[in-house]
């Protein structure tokens, strides 16, 4: 057998498989110590009752001979597929039940989409992103560029002025930075990848977290994006579903990766089962309340950092429509890492892991529980004041 041939092309480690060998190794140097993570992006409340509840239902649905269910639609269930279609509702998007494709979790979705796609395509991807997007293309073969997300532009890149592109993706609001576009700034991209004839792969894999006025909730709101975009989005964060796993992809029907996508997924994928697709439509149907109450602690532990950041007068974007707080620590991500787990034994994400602009910028998360974030901020104020006095003395400044 030949192995991939772009396997090699892959980083030695996965971003958060190396942040997780790090803190393994620090633990087993040091079994004693109390180490909070602000690092990766898994949520710690438990899940809603109401949603346990739904799951409870659909297993005992499975022991009767009529509620028993085998093998489910590979589109998913009509009755979660219209949930999802009621959802967007709210935001005055009009998307059809045949458009929506129930999946186990959107990184699925982003690595599993690829198969419709040639390896002759050039795939464009802002930096810094959400790493799978680059990972998944490197496996693929696809020729990559990208695009500068910096600190000059709000982290948030806009369609370059000149080259082409087949396969566009964009993370709203963004993982790591925080960021968000609105549908002005989100109608640039649909016109780039209108006059390039180009797919534009839209992860709203945080959209509950949304606060501010301005800000998409979908690509779906903008003119043309029917005619360009593919919407892919998680009950991971907005239900606690990470253990879980659930998510859509909406594909519009007039384009023809919508009749491929279904056969993909016949092909490969015999569905998310039954008793969490009725979980995943109590998150949407009857449980969306209290999602939202778990979103808001969340949201909260955002505040709660961002607060201590103005306070320190910390260089930060984020933490208003993601989970996410991204901040300037002005020296090598890892050197960052390596520093803040010694010295304060909290776990953050590198900025560099996310892409080279990340470099010099951390990743904090809004996930751990209320009481943990406050530790690790009490922890991190000493820290941090310390860190200012010895930083050009102990570090090369970026
Ligand atoms: N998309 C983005 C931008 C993410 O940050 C994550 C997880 O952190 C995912 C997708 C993965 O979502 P899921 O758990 O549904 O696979």
């Amino acid at each position: 057998m030949k192995i991939n041939r772009y396997m090699k092309n892959l980083e030695e480690n996965y971003l958060f498989a190396e942040v997780a060998k790090r803190v393994e190794a620090y633990k087993t140097a040091f079994p004693n110590a109390d180490v909070i993570s602000l690092g990766i992006g898994d949520v710690t409340q438990p899940l809603p009752l109401k949603i346990v509840d739904a799951g409870k239902d659909a297993c005992n649905d499975l022991g009767t001979r009529i509620g028993f269910h085998g093998y489910g639609p590979y589109e998913g269930y009509p009755f979660l597929r219209n949930a999802v279609v009621d959802y967007y509702k709210r935001i005055k998007v009009d998307i059809d039940a045949d458009e929506v494709f129930i999946t186990d979790g959107a990184k699925n979705g982003i690595g599993n989409i690829l198969d419709l796609f040639d390896v002759d395509n050039t795939v464009l991807i802002p930096d810094p992103v959400y790493p799978a997007y680059v990972d998944a293309n490197v496996m693929g073969g696809r020729k990559i560029v990208y695009v500068d997300a910096t600190a000059e532009n709000g982290f948030l890149a806009m369609p370059p002025k000149r080259g082409h592109a087949d396969i566009i993706y964009i993370c709203s609001p963004n993982n790591p930075t925080g960021a968000a576009y609105t549908t002005e700034q989100l109608k640039a991209w649909v016109d780039f990848a209108l006059d390039n004839e180009a797919v534009i792969l839209y992860d709203a894999a945080y959209e509950s977290f949304i606060g501010s006025k301005d800000a998409a909730h979908s690509i779906f709101q903008v003119t043309g994006a029917r005619d360009c975009a593919i919407e892919l989005c998680s009950f991971s964060k907005m239900a606690g579903f990470t253990g879980v796993r659930c998510g859509w992809t909406v594909i519009p029907m007039a384009s023809p990766l919508n009749r491929l996508w279904l056969k993909r997924q016949a092909i490969k994928f015999n569905g998310t089962s039954y008793v969490v697709q009725k979980m995943a439509e109590r998150a949407l149907r009857g449980g969306i309340e209290d999602v939202q109450k778990t979103v808001e602690i969340y949201k909260k532990n955002a505040k709660t950092v961002t607060a201590k950041f103005d306070a320190l007068k910390i260089r930060y974007t984020g933490g208003v429509d993601a989970p996410y707080v991204w901040f300037y620590c002005g020296i090598d991500s890892w050197e960052f890492f390596d520093y803040l787990l010694k010295k304060a034994r909290i776990v953050c994400t590198p900025g560099s892991g996310f892409g080279k602009n990340g470099n010099g910028w951390v990743r904090f998360t809004a996930f751990n529980t209320p009481e943990r974030t406050a530790d690790a901020l009490a922890r991190f104020e000493p820290f941090w004041k310390e860190f200012i006095d010895v930083r050009e003395k102990l570090f090369k400044l970026l």
